[in-house]
């Protein structure tokens, strides 16, 4: 195994060995037992039904669109679909859960065993199990930072279906956790069974943490709550690694327990000890019944999906001969893919070598120019067809791709087309080999000295001549024409 997946101690390597728990929010208008809005943002306790608020003699009822949203997404993870599963009670004393359980699942989830691949930046890929997915209620939100001396309590989000990813401990890095992470939200968010939104929380992550030598069997664990940022995971994670290496190298043990991740020092604290599966009395819930799906339902579920982000970045590479890596970048976000498809209908003539450009100037350019900005590509002032625009421009050779990048800064500011820009700006490339000629004529006329040591072998000067035109061109000749109109000049 290559050596980024060891952690240095002062007693030589350590294996980082990760398994992360996501909690992922169902997309649906109503909560998963109850007909109470799931929408996020409502005024607090607006959103709750009987149900939600644990009314004696309240009966939960399923939501059949989180049933159908649990088995796309068992789908879009290669998973096995479960069609008998079970809903159990997970016995908790929390004030924001007034039923005093959560329906979850246990022993028996919708979703059984699946993967997921992770690209990560040197361009390998790397194939993490899935154990899991069940479907459960959300709790509501204590909040506590609103009065001196009083606690209040929002029932909006109690209810809400929530999936439940866990992964198998086969991640070995912070890379892998983050790629893992956008894999899936990439994942969920095409399928439109989660919307991803990491800072509305309606994606959190539980980082389970252990740290062993190479070979030996996994160390005691530590699991990290609540995590809400792909860069808090990072953090959690280095800093988890380094404290457990830490206790370890001084003798002492790892402790079973829960941990928090305090954002502002990019720390970990421990919350609780961890609780073990027979604290929560599970046991399964009398009011419901075991959920039976019918093979046909679940085929027509399958038959439904929409190309995933695997499937069109392979489809990418093999039809416009991208590298591995551009093709993922293209796919790890719905709306850069989206932008680079818009794009691609634009394109003339649409070709592996037009269809490059097109990625190189999106990742390079667009991507860059956003984040100079801090803006999201929605946001993005060139639109996926005038990006096609200036990819023609270049192709046809109506401007060189250092004017491009002229033109580029031109459309960011004015949002308007390339062609347009290039006729306004007069930044059309010079193709004529006359007015070159009369160029380089006056060139060499003006740097008769330099002409003679070039001719009399010091061939290194010719760069200076091209660069001589390009000058009083205003770096609108062809790059091309101008070398070979120039060695004609000077060798004649
Ligand atoms: P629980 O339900 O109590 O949290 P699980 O056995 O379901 O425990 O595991 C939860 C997560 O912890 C899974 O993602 C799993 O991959 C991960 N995990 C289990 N053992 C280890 C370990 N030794 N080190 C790191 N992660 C682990
Ligand atoms: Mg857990």
């Amino acid at each position: 195994m290559d050596n980024k997946y060891f952690y240095e101690g002062s007693s030589g390597p350590w294996e980082l060995v990760i398994g992360l728990e996501v909690h992922a929010q169902v997309t649906a208008q109503s909560k998963l037992f109850s007909g109470a809005a799931a929408a996020f943002g409502a005024e607090p306790n607006t959103q709750v039904s009987f149900v939600d608020a644990g009314m004696p003699g309240m009966l939960p009822v399923i939501n059949e669109v989180c049933v159908r949203q649990a088995v796309k997404t068992g789908f879009g993870l290669n998973a096995e679909i479960n069609l008998v599963s079970v809903f159990d009670r997970k016995n908790y004393f929390y004030a924001d859960l007034p039923a005093g359980y959560q329906i979850s699942q246990f022993t028996r989830p919708i979703v059984g065993k699946g993967y997921l691949d992770i690209e990560l930046e040197d361009g390998t890929t790397r194939r993490i199990g899935i154990t899991r997915l069940h479907l459960e209620q959300d709790a509501g939100k204590s909040i506590h930072d609103q009065h001196p001396d009083k606690s209040y309590i929002d029932l909006n989000r109690a209810g809400v279906a929530l999936m439940e990813i866990v992964s198998e401990p086969d991640i070995r890095s912070a890379e892998e956790a983050a790629a893992y992470v956008r894999k899936l939200r990439a994942i969920v968010r095409c399928l439109g069974t989660c919307d991803g939104n990491m800072d509305q929380g309606s994606m959190r992550v539980d980082v389970n943490v252990s740290v062993r030598k190479a070979g030996a069997s996994f160390g005691t664990r530590a699991e990290i709550k609540n995590v809400n940022s792909i860069k808090f995971l990072a953090q959690a994670i280095h800093y988890e690694a380094e404290r457990q290496v830490a206790l370890l190298e001084e003798g002492q043990e790892i402790v079973q327990e829960t941990r928090l991740f305090d954002s502002s020092r990019g720390t970990t604290r421990p919350m609780r000890n961890k609780e073990q599966a027979h604290d929560y009395r599970y046991f399964p819930d009398p009011d419901l019944p075991p959920l039976v799906l019918e093979a046909e339902w679940v085929e027509e579920i399958r038959k439904t999906l929409p190309e995933l982000p695997d499937a069109k970045k392979t489809r990418f590479m093999k039809d416009y001969e991208l590298s591995a890596y551009d093709a993922a970048v293209l796919v790890s976000e719905m709306e850069t893919a989206s932008y680079f498809e818009e794009a691609l209908k634009c394109l003339d003539p649409l070709t592996p070598k037009t269809a490059k450009l097109l990625a190189n100037w999106l990742i390079g350019e667009v991507f860059g120019a956003l984040n100079r900005e801090n803006k999201a590509l929605e946001a993005c002032p060139i639109s996926p067809a005038h990006l096609s625009g200036l990819i023609t421009e270049i192709q046809k050779e109506v401007i060189s791709g250092k004017i491009a990048k002229e033109v580029f800064s031109l459309m960011w500011e004015t949002g308007k087309e390339a062609e347009i820009l290039i006729k306004e700006h007069g930044l059309q490339q010079v193709s004529d080999d006359g007015a070159i000629i009369a160029i380089i004529d006056k060139v060499l006329a003006e740097n008769g000295s330099m002409v003679e040591e070039y001719r009399g072998g010091k061939e290194k000067l010719f760069g200076f001549f091209v660069g001589q035109v390009m000058k009083a061109m205003a770096g609108k000749a062809n790059p091309e024409l101008v070398n070979t109109l120039l060695k004609q000049r000077l060798d004649s």
